[in-house]
């Protein structure tokens, strides 16, 4: 239980950090929510995030996410606790991913796109999903090219059983936090274009940008939604 002690006061530092972020940023601390990425961490640990007032919670692998969310199926629905999908999604695994989560950050083609339209159409829901942009031109990464953003927006958000509502990125890693700042920017300006351009629909507002290092640069060039896994739970050994 080594690595649990502490996560409430780990929180609490935290929560005062986005709320200096925000202030810094003449925000609201109501625009930015907070996402605990639970990955690679116990039932045990996320337990204690949820009692300690975690109400989001993150996971990248749909397996991994369905060997721990059911356990906790109680405890989240007395607490209103929601499940992002932050990691790659396999063709095969839309079902079970569309069941336990409430969002997906990282939609990155048409046909993952139409494959989740396909089967909330069968089941009846809307999926809120998110577009992830490859800034930083890494061919190892994950997302789409900046310039191919807008066009998938456009098909994308002919989807009926999708609810597109913003782009999601993972900036190349560096120990600098402001050096990551332009990359937030870039985000921030392809989401505005977006919207002058009239080719999203008004829900078309998330931001979903910055992780332990650097949420707080995130926060100041407009994240509504921060992904922060071992800031909160510790280090993933
Ligand atoms: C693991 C992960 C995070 C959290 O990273 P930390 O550095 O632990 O805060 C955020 N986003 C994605 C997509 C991740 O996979």
């Amino acid at each position: 239980m080594q690595e649990l002690t502490g996560l409430r006061e780990r929180l609490a530092g935290i929560e005062e950090r986005i709320a200096r972020a925000c202030q810094r940023a003449g925000r609201d601390r109501q625009e930015v929510t907070l996402i605990g990425v639970s990955k690679t961490f116990p039932v045990t640990a996320i337990r204690e995030g949820i009692e300690a007032g975690l109400r989001v919670l993150g996971e990248n692998k749909v397996q991994e996410a369905a060997s721990k969310i059911p356990e906790l199926s109680q405890l989240c629905a007395s607490h209103g606790v929601r499940w992002h999908l932050i990691g790659h999604l396999q063709s095969n695994k839309v079902r079970r991913a569309i069941e336990l989560f409430s969002m997906i950050h990282s939609v990155d083609s048409l046909k993952l796109a139409e494959r989740i339209d396909s089967i909330c159409g069968e089941t009846g829901e809307r999926m809120p999903i998110l577009l992830e942009v490859n800034l930083g031109g890494e061919e190892t990464k994950a997302g789409i090219e900046p310039s191919a953003a807008l066009e998938l927006c456009e098909k994308i958000g002919q989807l009926p059983n999708l609810s597109l509502e913003g782009f999601m990125t993972i900036p190349p890693y560096s120990a600098a936090p402001e050096e990551t700042r332009i990359h937030f920017r870039k985000l921030r300006s392809l989401r505005d274009e977006a919207i002058d351009l009239g080719i999203v629909s008004a829900g078309f507002t998330q931001l979903s940008m910055g992780m332990s290092h650097d949420f707080e640069v995130a926060i100041e060039e407009g994240a509504t939604l921060i992904r922060v896994g071992t800031a909160i739970f510790g280090s993933r050994e």
